[in-house]
């Protein structure tokens, strides 16, 4: 007897739809998304960051999707994870909801989808038109260990007396690398790092426009008298993964400036930081953040500052007038600093990258954190470049100064 089956074969393959089947990657760098539902039909992807055990919150989300026509119209819902990411923490949806998605279709260029809305179940549902056939979806423009390296090898390549460097493997055994701008002996010396809370991708590419615009010829002549450490990424491994970092298990890089920290990259930073201050004196630390989304653009100043006098309260208020000066675009930097009060106890303080520094530095030493917003479609590449670039301003016009003046 003729078996039934080729028959059965050739009709399911006829049942087959033409196009490609829709599929969801996540399997690269800083790649994350679980997926909720995938409705072939109607071309609606339905996701939601997916937790990283231990590792933070989970609102970070990348992907890439494939098997797209050119010109199908494409649904994409993200909605809140709904377990815990730390004991009984649920993450609230907003964090993982910017207005706008933002899209590639080369994985190198990335611009704004039309505004999202709300669905009636608290989802944010964007449209986007397929003009690829494999397209990229972030919560906003990456920024991931290869573009740190491609960064550091840019600026060294334009830079010959640059000196890139490795400043600890982490725990997962990674590469956090940093580079360093000038002699060693230079009368100033800054350290400028970004990503001690992995999700926050612009801090980032903050720091990109910060270092581009350091290793320009507008640059030169604060180049001379400075030497300039950078790190693209602190949290590398957490960036890697694509997990959000904050908040992770039992602390994350910024609550980890302690006397013995749990991460190899925190306990490199304090003693390179320390050794530079011993030697030379810290003029300018700065941790670049990327936190809020309807937050504008801001430092977090030192607590205590309206009672500061001599030298320090004068540093710091010229900080935040040069700032306000030259950093102008997209948005302007609020002329004023912050304070992180929701950080309630000296301790918790202490163990914040800035506080570690304030106490740990001399009396022209200033230590901030610069804020940006992301829920902007200003808040591009080329924005969030731009304010880098006016921070590269202010902290050439405030060393040109000399802040150790009497
Ligand atoms: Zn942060």
């Amino acid at each position: 007897m003729k078996s039934p089956f080729p028959l059965l074969l050739l009709l399911g393959a006829l049942a087959l739809p033409l196009h490609a089947e829709l599929r969801v990657l996540t399997d690269f760098e800083g790649g994350n998304a679980e997926v909720v539902k995938l409705d072939e039909a109607t071309k609606t992807l339905r996701i939601m960051p997916a937790i990283r055990e231990g590792r933070g919150w989970p609102c970070w989300w990348f992907f890439k999707l494939d098997g797209l026509t050119v010109g199908d119209e494409v649904t994409l819902e993200v909605q809140a994870q709904t377990k815990p990411f730390r004991e009984a923490n649920v993450l609230a949806a907003a964090w993982c909801q910017p207005k706008q998605a933002w899209i590639s279709s080369d994985g190198k260029t990335w611009t704004p989808s039309d505004a999202g809305t709300r669905t009636e179940d608290k989802a944010m549902s964007y449209k986007v038109k397929a003009t690829a056939a494999q397209m990229s979806f972030a919560w906003g423009p990456p920024f991931v260990p290869s573009d740190a390296e491609a960064l550091l090898a840019e600026i060294a390549a334009k830079l010959p007396e640059a000196k890139r460097f490795e400043l600890a493997k982490t725990k997962g055994g990674r590469s956090v690398n940093g580079i360093r701008i000038g002699k060693v002996t230079a009368p100033h010396q800054v350290w400028v790092g970004a990503r001690q809370h992995a999700w926050e991708a612009g801090g980032s590419q903050v720091g990109r426009g910060f270092i581009r615009w350091f290793a320009s010829d507008e640059a030169k002549a604060v180049r001379e008298k400075t030497c300039l450490h950078f790190i693209p990424i602190m949290d590398v491994d957490n960036v890697a993964v694509g997990a959000g970092g904050k908040e992770s298990i039992p602390r994350d890089h910024n609550r980890d400036w302690a006397a013995e920290p749990i991460y190899p990259e925190v306990a490199a930073a304090q003693r390179m930081i320390r050794e530079i201050h011993t030697t030379r004196g810290l003029d300018v630390f700065i941790d670049l953040h990327n936190p809020g989304a309807t937050d504008p653009v801001y430092f977090y100043g030192p607590f205590g500052f309206e009672r500061m006098t001599g030298m320090q309260q004068r540093n710091y208020q010229r900080w935040m007038d040069l700032a306000a000066t030259s950093i102008t675009e997209p948005l302007k930097v609020v002329p004023k600093y912050r304070f992180a009060t929701y950080v309630t106890t000296d301790e918790e303080r202490g163990r914040m990258s800035s506080g570690w520094v304030r106490q740990n530095g001399g009396p022209f030493t200033i230590s901030v954190t610069l804020e940006t917003g992301w829920n902007y479609p200003v808040m591009s590449v080329e924005g969030y470049g731009q304010i880098g670039a006016g921070l590269g301003r202010t902290l050439g016009a405030y060393i040109d100064e000399n802040p150790r003046r009497e």
